[in-house]
């Protein structure tokens, strides 16, 4: 008997008050944590962590970064407190090569807040291990839909793998007038993302074609964790489901994707939710 796959996650982060609020984001997102299996660690990729380097977090404790400027106190006093696990920087540094080759970092980074502002949410014990895998911006998307692929081995010991960055993130076109609201761009290119992730996981990278890319994409590092969750479904041959989806200020996507979760309620989450709260980020915020 083979253990059964861990379901895997992209989150749409969105503002890092999300990591405060309740809203119908934050209550898809614990949905999704209640949901699963207790994994046995978490690998994330998140888009606070783009360098030019592979690397891990392998320290047993990683610090909590706030790694942006302009918000609440409250939220630079969000701790996470989850330990790390270096046995599984090694494991993943080991599964990567020789092709991806990735290096261990033991002080520099932690967990930034593209990582803990979902996790918050999804798991507010902070009891599971989690690791953090950088995205190297030196590579093509194929690279990076490849290297999501490669993990899929993770899945069967127990591994959930989550990405969290946002499918369209454009901060110079952030219309603070609509804070649900999209941009005509945004809904294009978050759909056809979307058709992609269910049927042909594999083709996302074909995506930096499409008309509206350099709105939409105007840097790669929110959009390129979703290509490891497009990596792991299609080396299962399957595709991905939406957790929940919606807009934030005209140039943000906040749809989520699932890969073999059952999570019946995320999709309820519209209904009687807490409304987005309306203490808006600072014009210079790096979200
Ligand atoms: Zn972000």
């Amino acid at each position: 008997m083979t253990q059964p796959l861990m379901p895997a996650a992209f989150l749409g982060h969105g503002s890092p008050m999300n990591a405060l609020e309740r809203n119908r984001y934050t209550e898809a997102w614990r949905a999704f944590g209640a949901s699963v299996p207790k994994p046995r660690a978490i690998l994330m990729v998140s888009a606070h962590w783009y360098v030019n380097a592979l690397a891990l977090t392998a320290m047993p404790a990683p610090r909590t970064i706030h790694d942006f400027y302009g918000f609440p106190q409250a939220l630079f006093d969000v701790q996470y407190p989850a330990p790390g696990l270096p046995s599984l920087a090694e494991e993943v540094a080991d599964l990567v090569k020789p092709d991806f080759v990735a290096g261990q970092d033991r002080d520099g980074w932690g967990l930034d807040h593209g990582a803990w502002s979902v996790l918050v949410h999804a798991f507010p014990q902070a009891d599971i291990p989690v690791v953090q895998l950088s995205i190297d911006a030196r590579r093509p998307f194929e690279w990076h839909l490849a290297l999501g692929a490669r993990l899929a081995a993770l899945r069967a010991s127990g591994v959930l793998v989550i990405g969290s960055g946002n499918v369209v993130h454009n901060l110079r076109a952030i219309d603070w007038q609509q804070p649900d609201g999209a941009f005509d761009w945004t809904r294009r290119f978050d759909a056809d993302a979307r058709e992609l992730m269910a049927e042909r996981p594999h083709e996302l990278p074909s995506l930096v074609a499409h008309r509206d890319y350099r709105l939409a994409v105007p840097t790669p590092d929110h959009f390129l964790p979703l290509l490891y969750l497009a990596g792991l479904a299609a080396a299962e041959k399957t595709g991905a489901s939406v957790l929940v989806d919606g807009d934030a200020y005209g140039s943000l996507s906040m749809t989520s994707y699932t890969l073999d979760a059952h999570c019946p309620q995320a999709g309820d989450a519209t209904d009687g939710a807490a409304p987005l709260e309306t203490v808006l980020p600072p014009e210079s915020a790096n979200i």
